[in-house]
């Protein structure tokens, strides 16, 4: 993309209304655009991380062997009714009417339409285990929507549901869950720490909430330090495998990590006093096991092997998709602006001509241009007729995690800049080897083809 063809519009000033650093930098970013309470437009480069992010939560849906699908915003209130959520939701949800007097409303979440569609056509345990979900935007009537896309009323989750024939099976789906939601997350290049939780509305007793640590979280966390060594890195775990699944989980939560609800005071005194932490956190992800209810509820049986007719034990799962730009945000960013992970970047490396217009840099971008293009990857050219300065607090503010810095003195001398945004460091190189490097870093984060 080049800068003069494309739609960023920055900002100079500081959002007066945005109170936290992610909110105020997608605003000067020229990311989002507040449509009304809680409601955003995404602008083009908003639009690309969101995308991106959609897309690794995709893969690694995949990956764990689960079902895309995708299932409407507008639903109707009578499963609700069903489920006697209709009545329990409360002021939350968004009703409506049609024209024909019909209850609807702004699904906040789907565990009624998609058990409904699983009792329509599941009845026999041969079609076990079944996890489906989809990627969609949901509505929330927040009492105070704040941060942005933190909390907003309209946002997009990745919301999954397993069926299982047993509690047993249904167990590996909360492990096989966990494990692949710690992979989405690292791949994003954040640590996001389960940690047990407070089964709230949706009822059920496992339950474990997804963290990022950060000063503005809005929940109150508290946790051994030893689990901020963990990673899941590049283990190959197989997903159908109980043990393997079990092993990570045990793993990561045998270690003391809560949410305020869960907090108990007397166990968390049992770690030694120089590993307790108590510090907030961004909650982006869930995961739950609630049992046989909305099966019951809405008429989800099968029959098993021995030919009884059983309901299905299901469990559900979210991820926060719009609130995790925020989130990244939080966890990388210095006082010049955003700092993109490499899994999530909008365009994977900056281009800088210090001297528009000057044949031999112009050239030099473009050959540049084209050979980044060529390794699969989407260089932004700053092409625009502006000083070097402006050019360069653009590409800070924006964040790509590479640049390539281009002008007649460096060319004399055969040599590019190529510049981390991580490190503020450069190195002077020839274009080839530039484009080389930045082609191997990215190496490491190409799409997965998974077939969504
Ligand atoms: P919270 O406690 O933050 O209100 P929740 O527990 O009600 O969230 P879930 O039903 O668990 O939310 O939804 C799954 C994920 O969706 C959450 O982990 C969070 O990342 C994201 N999410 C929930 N509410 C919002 C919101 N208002 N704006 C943006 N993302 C949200
Ligand atoms: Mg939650």
């Amino acid at each position: 993309m080049r800068l003069s063809r494309y739609f960023l519009p920055v900002l100079k000033e500081t959002p007066a209304e945005a109170q936290i650093v992610s909110h105020r930098l997608m605003l000067r970013a020229g990311m989002i655009r507040q449509a009304s309470a809680g409601i955003y437009s995404w602008l083009p480069l908003g639009y690309k991380v969101l995308r991106n992010i959609e897309r690794i939560v995709h893969e690694e849906q995949i990956r764990a062997g689960h079902i895309p699908m995708l299932m409407p915003t507008v639903q109707s209130g009578e499963l609700w009714q069903k489920s006697g959520r209709h009545n329990s939701y409360g002021p939350e949800m968004l009703r409506f009417h049609d024209r024909h007097g019909r209850e609807m409303l702004y699904g906040p979440t789907n565990e009624e339409m998609i058990t409904d569609i699983v009792a329509s056509y599941v009845t026999s345990y041969k079609a076990l285990p079944l996890t489906l979900y989809h990627i969609q935007w949901k509505f929330r009537d927040e009492v105070r929507p704040r941060f942005g896309v933190m909390r907003g009323r309209e946002f997009l989750m990745k919301d999954g549901y397993n069926f299982d024939l047993s509690k047993e099976a249904a167990l590996h789906a909360y492990n096989r869950h966990l494990v692949s939601y710690l992979r989405t997350y690292e791949r994003m290049g954040l640590q996001a720490i389960p940690m047990r939780a407070d089964s709230g509305p949706i009822g059920g007793d496992y339950t474990h909430e997804f963290l990022v640590l950060a000063e503005t979280g809005e929940s109150e966390v508290f946790y051994d330090s030893e689990i901020t060594d963990l990673t899941l890195g590049n283990r190959d775990i197989d997903y159908d495998s109980v043990d393997q699944c079990q092993a990570v989980m045990d793993e990561f939560t045998s270690r003391y990590a809560r949410t305020d609800e869960t907090h108990d005071t007397a166990e968390f005194d049992k770690i030694p006093a120089e590993r307790q932490r108590s510090a907030r956190g961004i909650e982006v992800g869930q995961i739950f096991y609630f049992g046989t209810e909305y099966s019951e509820k809405l008429g989800a049986y099968v029959q098993s092997d021995s030919g009884e007719r059983v309901p299905l034990h299901m469990g559900s799962h979210g991820i926060g998709v719009s609130r995790l730009l925020g989130a990244i945000i939080e966890a990388s960013h210095d006082d010049k602006g955003i700092i993109w992970p490499e899994g999530v970047t909008p365009f994977h490396c900056g281009i800088v001509n210090l001297k528009q217009g000057d044949a031999e840099a112009d050239a030099a971008c473009e050959s540049l241009y084209d050979a980044l293009s060529g390794h699969g990857l989407e260089p932004l050219y700053d092409d625009r007729d502006e000083r070097a300065g402006g050019k360069f607090a653009t590409m800070d503010l924006i964040g790509l995690p590479w640049r390539i810095t281009v002008g007649p003195r460096g060319l004399k001398n055969g040599v590019v800049e190529l510049t981390s945004r991580r490190t503020g460091e450069s190195e002077e190189l020839s274009p080839e080897a530039a484009v080389a490097r930045v082609a191997e870093i990215y190496a490491a984060h190409k799409p997965v083809n998974s077939g969504v």
